[in-house]
């Protein structure tokens, strides 16, 4: 048996998995995603401070960022929500409207606890801003004084093209918008992320060994070109100079079968949609 090596690995893990993917029970080659999410709380306190009476997480995924906000910057932790265990992930739901429906019926705002207060409301990321938005409205809905948002994952503005669903760059809340315009966008007094460094800090991995695409827009793999490019890909029709392949439907006629096959091609669409 012969063994040739065909390439030097380059290893390219995904950032965001300690920011959110991952189970935060989980270890990602020797890191406990719990401990890097509460360093990322701790590290963006370190790197924006404020004056408030009380830190709230987003639960679930924004809860360790937010225990180490409370403990680098001395502030009181509180539980300013509570969730709804049966309401799935609101960012991979098809629709706008099922996403910001999702949020409401995702989190309960316990008013006896922000009412009056100044509040920092600590989340991992913001992707479309829908759920930052309807959270803002609820904390002040409830009766808090100020809210001020803080990110323990930097502006995410690039598409994943590696199986993460955050859809076109159109549709990024942090694509070409700066801070200011992203904290009126979700009514926020304050908003505030953490940066690229002190995020892949936490996570205490080498920076080479990271994609951090989302964040950056430098694509570890070279991405196909754009008309090729997306997660409708296999929806989309033919393009041009393709050859024709029958879809497979499942349904196809067995070979004794009175019903025929009708191979005869569909015509070309004149537009191809690009997403
Ligand atoms: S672009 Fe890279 S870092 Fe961002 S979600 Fe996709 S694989 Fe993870």
């Amino acid at each position: 048996m012969r063994s040739h090596r065909f390439a030097e690995a380059a290893p390219a893990r995904c950032a965001f998995e300690y920011v959110y993917l991952a189970r935060p029970d989980a270890t990602i080659n020797g890191r406990s995603v719990y401990e890097a999410r509460v360093e990322m709380g701790r590290q963006l306190a370190r790197e924006e401070q404020h004056s408030a009476d009380i830190v709230i997480p987003v639960p679930e995924s924004g809860t360790p960022a937010a225990v180490g906000y409370a403990e680098a910057s001395g502030l009181p932790f509180a539980q300013g929500f509570i969730k709804n265990s049966y309401v799935g992930r609101t960012f991979i739901q098809p629709s706008q409207t099922l996403r910001q429906l999702g949020i409401r019926l995702k989190l309960n705002v316990m008013d006896h606890v922000v009412a009056g207060k100044k509040v920092v409301v600590v989340d991992d990321s913001i992707v479309r801003g829908n759920t930052q938005k309807a959270i803002v409205g609820m904390l002040k809905e409830a009766g808090a004084a100020e809210v001020h948002v803080k990110i323990s994952s930097p502006p995410i503005k690039w598409p994943c093209f590696y199986g993460i669903d955050f859809a076109t760059r159109a549709e990024l809340i942090a694509n070409g918008a700066t801070m200011d315009e992203i904290a009126a966008a979700v009514g926020a007094d304050s908003l505030a992320y953490i940066s690229e460094e002190g995020m892949i800090a936490a996570t205490g991995q080498p920076r080479s060994t990271l994609c951090t695409a989302c964040f950056t827009g430098e694509y570890p793999i070279e991405l196909p070109p754009e008309d090729r490019r997306g997660k409708m890909l296999l929806e989309q029709p033919r393009l041009p100079g393709m050859p024709y392949q029958r879809p497979q439907t499942g349904c196809e006629p067995g070979p004794d079968s009175e019903f025929e096959l009708d191979e005869t091609e569909p015509p070309l669409r004149e537009e191809v949609p690009v997403r």
